[in-house]
């Protein structure tokens, strides 16, 4: 169980949930971490008196120390993100960021001893092989906040030792499931913020519409559990009733239901291995919608086919994949690319890479990695 955490990304769609859940729980907040939104971590600051924060934007972090100077201390910048996620009150980060940004926090949140509740995936997919290896090293937990992979690590406690058949990853098929090909082609930056089950931030809602989203907690859930590509299966279920199932070897299947609210993964994470009364909405069985399932269709959403590519190629793969994504994402969502151009571009990138024999990497190769691919997506951008 938690008892003194830091948050770094408070301000965003998981941070702010996370924040309800520790007035919940009664877990301390030492320190909180935003990249710009000073507003919002003031009032923060205010209700919750941590002792450091960090507001990565320079010139909003001397703001801020105007605003809350003798109260709470300010740092910013990468090395003020570094130095709240290693603070030395915490037992446990809570790594909201979005992006790659989130890779040297995890570490030097792991090099200081310190348990990790982690929601950003692009890390783990990124550099998880590493991550992992310097947690099992410094004996810190990684625990997952993910909802399917908060499932997934449901299921397997309890079955140690036994040899997981099949993991099944489930997803929501995001808002664009039942459209053509030719209709995707139309859709809007608007049409593709409107998920049916979640309200999360812009960059997951993208991947959801996308389904990259899938594809990226397919190499999350290989990396967080140790499991092969041909262990892990993805299933549509529209209802988002099960957050995801654990097949064993004798046939039995294991899955974890409950409504869709991401404050239960994320109270499951910070009270482990405690269940406390949560007062949250629950799901009443004999009201639930039907369930269904059904294959993705990689013809019409052809990222979990790359994510599957990446997987199997291994090495840095991943880290070029993911950085070509964020690149994409970010030009989807200023105008700058159609939706359907997404996974092309990503593919291009993917497709110029060679260099995939590398296992042992660094944090420092996985960030050149990151910007190769990043440099590569600009220039396919540029020619648009
Ligand atoms: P949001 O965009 O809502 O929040 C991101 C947070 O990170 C904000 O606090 C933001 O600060 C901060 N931030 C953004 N960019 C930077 C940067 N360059 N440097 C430092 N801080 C930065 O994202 P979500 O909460 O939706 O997602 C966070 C992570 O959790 C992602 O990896 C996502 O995939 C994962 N996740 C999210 C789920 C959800 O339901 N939202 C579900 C499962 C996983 P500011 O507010 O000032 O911009
Ligand atoms: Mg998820």
């Amino acid at each position: 169980m938690t008892e003194t955490l830091v948050i770094l990304g408070s301000t965003g769609s998981i941070g702010t949930q996370a924040l309800d859940v520790c007035g919940r729980l009664g877990v301390n907040v030492c320190g909180l971490s935003a990249h710009s939104n000073i507003d919002l971590l003031e009032s923060q600051i205010n209700e919750f008196h941590p002792r450091a924060v960090c507001v990565m934007d320079a010139k909003r972090a001397s703001e801020m120390k105007r605003r809350v100077g003798g109260v709470c201390a300010v740092v910013s910048g990468m090395d003020g993100l570094l130095e709240i996620a290693s603070m030395p009150e915490a037992d446990t980060i809570l790594n909201a960021l979005v992006g790659i940004i989130g890779l040297r926090p995890a570490l030097a949140a792991i090099e200081s001893g310190k348990n990790i509740a982690l929601a950003n995936k692009e890390t783990m997919v990124s550099a998880g092989e590493l991550v992992m290896r310097r947690a099992r090293e410094k004996r810190v937990k990684i625990l997952p906040v993910d909802s399917e992979h908060s499932a997934i690590f449901q299921c397997l406690r309890g079955n140690e030792g036994n040899r997981v058949k099949t993991v099944y990853l489930t997803a929501s098929g995001g808002p664009f499931r039942k459209k053509t090909k030719d209709e995707l082609k139309r859709v809007t930056v608007s049409d593709a913020l409107k998920h049916p089950n979640w309200v999360m931030g812009h960059k997951i809602t993208i991947d959801s519409a996308s389904l990259m989203n899938k594809g990226l907690e397919f190499i999350e859930a290989m990396r967080l559990f140790d499991l092969r590509a041909d262990q892990v299966t993805v299933l549509i279920h529209p209802e988002s009733v099960i957050h995801s199932m654990v097949e064993y070897e004798d046939g039995a299947i294991i899955a974890q239901l409950g409504v869709p609210d991401m404050r239960l993964p994320i109270q499951y994470a910070l009270a482990y291995p405690n269940r406390p009364e949560s007062g949250f909405n629950r799901l009443n069985p004999l009201t639930c919608p039907a369930l269904s399932f059904e294959p993705p269709d990689t013809e019409r959403f052809p990222c979990p086919r790359l994510a599957f590519e990446a997987a199997d190629r291994g090495g840095l793969l991943p880290a070029v994949m993911n950085g070509a994504n964020e690149e994409a994402v970010a030009a989807f969502l200023r105008g700058g690319l159609s939706f359907t151009r997404i996974p092309e571009l990503i593919e291009y990138v993917m497709g110029s890479y060679n260099n995939t024999d590398k296992k042992d990497y660094s944090a420092d190769d996985v960030l050149d990695a990151d910007k190769w691919a990043r440099d590569r997506a600009r220039e396919y951008l540029g020619d648009n």
